[in-house]
Parts: C-alpha cells; sequence; structure tokens
C-alpha cells in the first residue's frame, strides 16, 4: 500500500490535535492503524503503566519495506490522496499525524512484512535518527513504543502515576473492544493477560469487559426502525443495572468511538426517577450510517 505526504491544501482542511496525551492516546492510534490495516487479531502489551512500553502486535497487511521510513513523517498516510477522499473516509485514522508525533517523543520499534513481500522489515527510530533493515518477520506488523516523553521533561512531568495512566489506557482498551467487535483484542498488563475479546461480535465483546452479572442482565437493542439510512443496535442497562460514572456509555458512529453529550442526556432523561441522581445507566449503541453523512473533520479524539 502506498503512503501519501499530504499536501498542504489538503492537510490545512483537516483539524489537527495534539494526539499524543499519555499512553492511553499512544494505545488508541496504534490499535486502530493495526485495525485500518486489516487485522483480525491484536494483542497489546504495556509495561508500567505503558509509560515504559507500549507494544501493538497485529495480523494486518503488513507495510511495504519501501514505504517505512514514510510511517513517521508528517502528515503521511496511505489513507487518503486528495481533498475529495475526506467525504467518504472508512478508516479511523486519515491525518498521517499518529506515528510522526509519537515517534517525536518515544523511541520507536516497527518489524513488520508485506503480505505480498517476501522478506520483513524493520525501522528504529530515536532522537530524529532512523535506521530501516530487513529482519525475519513472518506475518503483520508490530510496534513498540518505548521511554514516551524521555525527551520532553516538561510533559513527562504531567504523566500520572503508573496505576492512573494504566487505568487509562485499560478504559480505552474496553472502548476499542466494544467498537470493534469483530476484532480479536488481547490486553496484557506487565505480561499478564488482562482482558481478551473474541472478536465474533458484539455480544461476545460486551461479555469480555464486563462482569457476567452485568453483561447477562444487560438488554439486546435489535435495530430501532428508523427512516434516515440509520441502523442502531447494541445493549443498554435496566433501570436497575448502573454505574456510578459515564464511563460505560459507549456510543459507535460508523467504528468511531463518539463522546455525544445530547445523546447522553437524552437517554439519561428516558430513564427518568428510575434511576437515582448520581446514577448512569450502561449502553453501548452501535449506530451506522452513510459515511457521506458524517462530518469526520471534527478534532482527532472525535468529541463533541
Ligand atoms: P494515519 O493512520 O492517519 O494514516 P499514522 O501516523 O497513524 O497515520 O500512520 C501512518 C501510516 O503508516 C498509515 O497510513 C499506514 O499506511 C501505516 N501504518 C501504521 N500502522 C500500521 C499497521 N499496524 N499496519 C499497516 N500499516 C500501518
Ligand atoms: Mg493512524
Amino acid at each position: 500500500m502506498k503512503i501519501n505526504l499530504l499536501d498542504s491544501s489538503i492537510y490545512n482542511l483537516i483539524s489537527a490535535g495534539e494526539v499524543v496525551e499519555n499512553p492511553a492516546s499512544v494505545v488508541k492510534e496504534l490499535v486502530e492503524n493495526s485495525i485500518d490495516a486489516g487485522a483480525t487479531n491484536v494483542s497489546v502489551y504495556i509495561e508500567d503503566g505503558g509509560i515504559k512500553s507500549i507494544e501493538v502486535i497485529d495480523n494486518g497487511s503488513g507495510i511495504q519495506k519501501d514505504e517505512l521510513y514514510k510511517t513517521i513523517l508528517p502528515h503521511a498516510t496511505s489513507k487518503i490522496k486528495e481533498a475529495d477522499d475526506l467525504y467518504t473516509i472508512s478508516t479511523l485514522g486519515f491525518r498521517g499525524e499518529a506515528l510522526a508525533s509519537i515517534s517525536a517523543v518515544s523511541e520507536v520499534e516497527i518489524r513488520t512484512k508485506y503480505f505480498d513481500e517476501e522478506n520483513g522489515a524493520y525501522l528504529y527510530a530515536k532522537n530524529g535518527q532512523t535506521e530501516i533493515g530487513d529482519c525475519a518477520y513472518s506475518a503483520g506488523t508490530s510496534i513498540k513504543v518505548s521511554n514516551l516523553f524521555y525527551n520532553t521533561p516538561a510533559r513527562y512531568k504531567f504523566l500520572a502515576s503508573k496505576s492512573t495512566e494504566e487505568g487509562y489506557v485499560t478504559k480505552h482498551i474496553f472502548r476499542l473492544i466494544l467498537a470493534n467487535p469483530n476484532v480479536a483484542i488481547s490486553y496484557y498488563i506487565d505480561n499478564k493477560l488482562t482482558y481478551s475479546s473474541p472478536g465474533n461480535g458484539l455480544k461476545g465483546a460486551v461479555e469480555s469487559v464486563f462482569m457476567p452479572k452485568i453483561a447477562n442482565s444487560l438488554i439486546e437493542i435489535d435495530d430501532i426502525p428508523s427512516d434516515d439510512n440509520l441502523r442502531i443496535t447494541g445493549y443498554i442497562s435496566p433501570a436497575d443495572v448502573f454505574k456510578n460514572n459515564r464511563n460505560f456509555q459507549i456510543v459507535i458512529l460508523n467504528g468511531r468511538v463518539i463522546t455525544d453529550q445530547t445523546m447522553s442526556a437524552t437517554i439519561q432523561n428516558a430513564y427518568g426517577t428510575r434511576l437515582m441522581s448520581r446514577c448512569f445507566p450502561i449502553y453501548v449503541l452501535n449506530i451506522v450510517m452513510p459515511f457521506d453523512e458524517v462530518d469526520v473533520n471534527v478534532h482527532p479524539n472525535k468529541k463533541r
């Protein structure tokens, strides 16, 4: 797959944002890249809350050796080529910023084998120096990010404790699992398998992140009828099952997790007085609508 260096006339149309805030944002970007590469199996390893290292291994398409150097250049993406492509984006990424920003503030090691090439290749980047070569690798891609913010002490200082950063990563893993129910995602904290989803649909994904008691109580939403090409499926909790925060209110729009306060408030209101104050329903709503009706041009963390 060819990686394009986007022209400024295109990238100025895309609202850019700082994509690397903490280990959780790195994990999200790496896993989304794996999914965009067609992976059906993704393993995530973090050490010391992801501050020491994050490794994401996938069985996706791999990267051609000759294209490898572009992965860490700014505005380099294989996912769009011209401005019109912005209207039909079906991939999770498209700005070509993530690996550039990540490699600017950490050590990055990529090992990959493109499905159509004979040999594997690696890229190692640190301190603005890049090394590329051949290596033995059987299929897919592994990207290891070590020592986050080692060269930006001011940002390193803003990282929370290891356990807090680990908690943020775990929260993102839940979202990635629920948003990509057909991808098997395994998550290892300090080499211990902590969560793993089977990749066989939303039910399996829900069962892998929620305790059985909660998973079994959720009500299935089976395609709410609507007339605007909109499909809504998912799971929602009955009034007697709730959390004391909104962390388990997940809305997926065409495969992207979005945060929409209006929707959250509308659903909360629908429970009316059946929910006490500070009690929040649990839901996973999967909304599918035509790509050309979605404005992807919001901040990269897709909040609005
Ligand atoms: P974007 O995802 O917005 O295109 P990134 O900086 O995240 O930008 O990645 C740059 C490019 O590197 C991608 O467009 C893709 O071609 C390639 N790439 C990154 N990760 C992977 C992966 N796991 N498998 C295959 N290709 C990848
Ligand atoms: Mg990306």
